[in-house]
């Protein structure tokens, strides 16, 4: 069943950007959680520190908050792994994993193999955008961990704004932090985390498009101009 979305105008977002700008993200995750209730979801890659962290504050907040998880099929052990013990750790009572509607053999059936070496935009529609749509349906608020600090295309992140693409209120309440800020917190409660970042993985996303030993966003999608999958861009 749909979730009206309560109306913010461009007005109301440039407001609520002013006011979050110097908030603490934890006010920043209570505002989403009260003014969108059960319209909340928060998007889990069980990658990166700054979604662990989101994750943590979120389920404290509203333990029973929906979190979905998009399984492309090429998720690192170490990914899946990390998704399995967070479910205790953090008590997650309300996670879905999603897919794609194609198997790897349909995919390599209609579109050839190894897609991701030859058009990974369209490799990434098919595994991440059109099942994001799915995971979002009938929500109105997208809760990520998105950062300012984790690249250049990232410099300008929104903490709230109008994602038209899925349709959503889209909240980062992390924009505004560093990474050893996220680092501090996830030491601080304790939170699990992916052990792939300890080995020198600075952005995990399928092992097919990963390689660890460079700074940032840079270890994604080696060999092509592309450092973003599409689902925040
Ligand atoms: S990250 Fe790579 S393997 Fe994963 S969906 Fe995108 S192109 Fe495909």
């Amino acid at each position: 069943m749909a979730i009206a979305a309560p109306a913010l105008s461009a007005a109301e977002i440039d407001a609520l950007n002013r006011r979050f700008e110097s908030a603490p993200p934890t006010e920043i995750v209570r505002w989403a959680v009260e003014t969108f209730g059960d319209g909340v979801s928060v998007g889990a890659s069980f990658g990166g520190a700054s979604g662990m962290a989101i994750l943590h504050m979120a389920a404290a907040l509203k333990p029973n908050v929906h979190v979905f998880v998009l399984d492309t099929g090429y998720l690192f052990e170490e990914t899946l792994e990390t998704m399995r013990r967070s479910v205790p750790a953090l008590g997650l009572e309300d996670l879905q994993v999603f897919k794609s509607r194609l198997s790897h053999e349909q995919q390599a059936q209609e579109y050839g193999s190894a897609l991701w070496m030859r058009d990974p935009d369209l490799c990434c529609e098919l595994r991440k955008i059109e099942p994001n749509r799915r995971a979002l349906e009938g929500k109105t608020c997208w809760i990520s961990g998105l950062r300012r600090d984790q690249s250049e295309g990232r410099a300008d992140t929104p903490i709230v704004s109008w994602n038209a693409k899925f349709g959503v209120v889209k909240v980062n309440p992390l924009a505004n932090w560093t990474e050893n800020e996220t680092w501090a917190y996830i030491a601080a409660n304790k939170i699990p985390y992916n052990p792939l970042l300890d080995q020198g993985y600075a952005s995990i996303g399928c092992y097919n498009c990963t390689v660890p030993g460079v700074q940032g966003r840079a270890g994604r999608w080696q060999g092509f101009e592309k450092d973003e999958c599409g689902l925040h861009t």
